[in-house]
């Protein structure tokens, strides 16, 4: 007799999983089930991709750092006679 085989991860599981958080007992599911590694690697490299998606997108304060930076030339004290 074959054991009860476990239930498919549910893609909030997945998604735990995928950041490592997932608890060992859903995460042996993964060994045994092709169909939820498939679908738990996909989600991984989406994670991963978004991951540096967010380390190359400017911080918050990007545009502010830029302007201070930028000197914005002013007619003030030009050719005062
Ligand atoms: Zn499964």
């Amino acid at each position: 007799m074959n054991p009860t085989p476990m239930p498919h991860l549910t893609s909030e599981e997945i998604e735990l999983w995928a950041q490592g958080i997932l608890g060992a007992a859903r995460a042996m599911h993964l060994a045994d089930c092709s169909l939820c590694r498939a679908e738990a690697e996909q989600e991984r490299k989406v994670i991963l991709e978004l991951a540096q998606l967010r380390r190359f997108a400017p911080s918050p304060d990007f545009a502010d750092r830029v302007m201070a930076k930028v000197r914005i030339p002013t007619r003030s004290g030009e050719f005062t006679p």
